[in-house]
């Protein structure tokens, strides 16, 4: 029997063929649950969720807008009935050096991940605090904890460690309607926002800071969110669990 038999689950940026949302969709489909694949293209998110199998959804969802999110959840829970977990997973990096950084690449790069985070946990709460439960898991970064790097720039870390607070402060304040909040933090995973943008001076250096000597998969992150979203994790809420190979070791 699979962790997450009969659970409906939300999954925001979940299009990517090689990205953590499709595999943490995966995961989840493998575990019973029944998965909305949310994207910014409608044709894209409706091909990933037919991968899944025909009782998943997919939609277009701009998570930065907040009625269209609001629409969306309404439409799943309308549909489904419920909505038990929500992973927010959309994301988008810059490799920009602090100098380089205009306006419009921080709101680019603060809004998915903040507004994104934030639009979408606000439309699904009142929801789960009416049911007495639910898990909600924020997609984080190693960014966060140590400074952008290579992919990511200061904006983009800035956007992380926003994440982390957003999911503290909302863990601490629905912890006691038993809605748990917890995040991700991934390091070098191999996905399509680090794959392709690397020369192999780069790649060597990026895999010495990692003790594991590897660059994660996408399903490690995934294994992750399937502890983070199921009753595994029951008295877990406010947590960042890292996924990184030991890099801040
Ligand atoms: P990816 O680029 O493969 O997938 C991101 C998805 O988000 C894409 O499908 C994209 O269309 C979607 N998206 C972008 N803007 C959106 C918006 N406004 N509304 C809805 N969807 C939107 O990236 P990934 O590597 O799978 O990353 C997933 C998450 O994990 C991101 O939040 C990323 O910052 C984070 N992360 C990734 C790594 C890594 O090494 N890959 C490391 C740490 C954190």
């Amino acid at each position: 029997m699979g962790l997450l038999e009969g659970k409906f689950a939300v999954i925001t940026g979940a299009a990517s063929p090689r990205g953590l949302g499709k595999a943490t969709a995966k995961l989840f489909a493998e575990h019973g649950a029944t998965v909305a694949i949310l994207d910014l293209d409608q044709a894209q998110a409706e091909a990933a969720a037919a991968d899944l199998g025909p009782q998943h959804v997919g939609m277009a969802c701009n998570v930065i807008d907040k009625a269209q999110a609001q629409q969306v959840m309404d439409a799943l829970i309308a549909k489904w009935g419920q909505i038990d977990i929500l992973v927010n997973n959309a994301g988008i990096t810059q490799p920009l050096k602090f100098m380089e950084i205009e306006p419009e690449n921080y709101d680019a790069v603060t809004d998915v991940s903040l507004r994104g985070t934030l639009y979408c946990t606000q439309a699904v709460v009142p929801h789960m605090r009416g049911r007495k439960s639910g898990s909600i898991v924020n997609m984080s970064s190693v960014s966060a904890q140590r400074g952008g790097g290579i992919f990511g720039g200061p904006h983009y870390s800035a956007a992380k460690a926003g994440v982390l607070g957003l999911t503290k402060a909302s863990a601490r304040e629905l912890a006691p309607d038993n809605v748990r909040v917890n995040a991700i933090c991934p390091g070098f995973i191999a996905t399509d926002i680090t794959q392709g943008k690397l020369t192999p001076e780069m790649k060597e250096m990026v895999l010495a800071g990692i003790p594991m000597g590897r660059a994660g998969e996408a399903s490690d992150v995934a294994g992750c969110a399937l502890f983070l979203a199921s009753d595994l994790s029951a008295y877990c809420t406010g947590t960042e669990v890292d996924v990184n190979g030991g890099s801040l070791i």
